[in-house]
């Protein structure tokens, strides 16, 4: 599995189509995966929570692959689950696979790689996968668009923190985790979680969930509290949304939105291929950009170049 991950993940031509023709063999996979998501800032306490999670899942009988993804990187290759986690319990666990971010890439290509190594690791058995990403940019709706439940981590903090959090996020997150609720933090997280709650109340958007999700959750993935209260909320929400067919019709949205983004790749390919399409397409956006031609009209000539050529 490492080595079709690995040449997934590969960007030599060769290396491509061979990657295609290993995804277009996979086996669909027996039972039903459930594909988390789950972002937060740095220092957050992700990798703490993962671990924690991880193995308590592992230990219900989970098959768990956790992947991360951080497209924005300054970080270089296998950073954010870095070589801390590595000596952590739940590397070793036979149950669990985990993959750390490959070097940078733009947001397109780490997609596409994502969205195959999912597939990968459910062909090769793992019933549960989470992807994991730090909250920048636009990594959140990327990862928001590849699972079946999104979580966000957030460390505890008074009224005015509800204000940093972009609103974006708040509305595609399904369970909002108030980590580090331990020690002096416990009542300040208690009450962000209630702030929170009173929030997504406000902003709730999926008319096909249960009442009162999402959720707002207080833990301590440090200390263990809280952790089995979110399993079972995540349970519980899967459960429920795989009867109400939710996750059925997210995926099929999913794979359009797929669909969509490697019609984009392809067409980005073949416009800017080296038979000097390229210098072309600039010419066009040029115009576009300039007044000298409508948006409209400069992707109108650009589409009409492509079929005569
Ligand atoms: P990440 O950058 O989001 O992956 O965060 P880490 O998991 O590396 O955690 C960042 C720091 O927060 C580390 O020093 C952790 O030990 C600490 N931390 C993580 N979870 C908790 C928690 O539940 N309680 C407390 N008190 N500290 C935590």
């Amino acid at each position: 599995m490492a080595k079709a991950i690995t040449l997934v993940e590969s960007t030599h031509p060769d290396h491509r189509a061979l990657a295609e023709t290993v995804l277009a063999d996979l086996p669909r996979p027996g039972t039903p995966s459930l594909r988390l998501g789950l972002s937060g800032t740095p220092g957050v306490g992700k990798s703490t929570f993962v671990e924690a999670m991880g193995l308590r899942m592992c230990a219900g009988g989970a098959r768990l692959a956790v992947l991360a993804v951080d497209p924005s990187s300054a970080r270089s290759g296998g950073s954010i689950l870095g070589d801390k986690t590595r000596m952590e319990p739940l590397p070793r666990h036979p149950n669990a696979y985990i993959r750390p971010t490959p070097s940078a890439r733009h947001l397109g290509g780490v997609a596409r790689r994502t969205r195959e190594v999912i597939r990968l690791v459910e062909a090769a058995g793992f019933d549960t996968v989470i992807v994991e990403t730090v909250g920048v940019g636009q990594s959140e709706t990327m990862v928001a668009e590849m699972t079946d439940i999104f979580l966000l981590l957030l460390a505890p903090g008074g009224g005015d923190e509800l204000q940093g959090v972009k609103r974006g996020i708040m509305e595609i997150a399904d369970l909002i985790l108030i980590n580090k609720a331990d020690g002096a933090l416990a009542a300040v997280a208690q009450r962000t979680a209630a702030d929170y709650a009173g929030a997504l109340r406000l902003m709730r958007r999926r008319q096909t969930d249960p009442d009162g999700v999402p959720k707002a959750l207080t833990l301590s993935s440090a200390e263990g509290h809280g952790l089995a209260e979110v399993e079972a909320e995540l349970h519980a929400l899967a459960a429920w949304r795989r009867e109400a067919g939710v996750f059925a019709a997210t995926r099929q949205r999913q794979v359009l939105a797929w669909l969509d983004a490697e019609i984009g790749i392809a067409l980005d390919a073949l416009m800017s291929a080296d038979t000097g399409f390229g210098t072309t397409r600039e010419t066009f956006v040029d115009a576009g950009m300039s007044g000298e031609m409508t948006p409209p009209q400069a992707a109108r000539a650009l589409i009409q170049r492509l079929r005569t050529p």
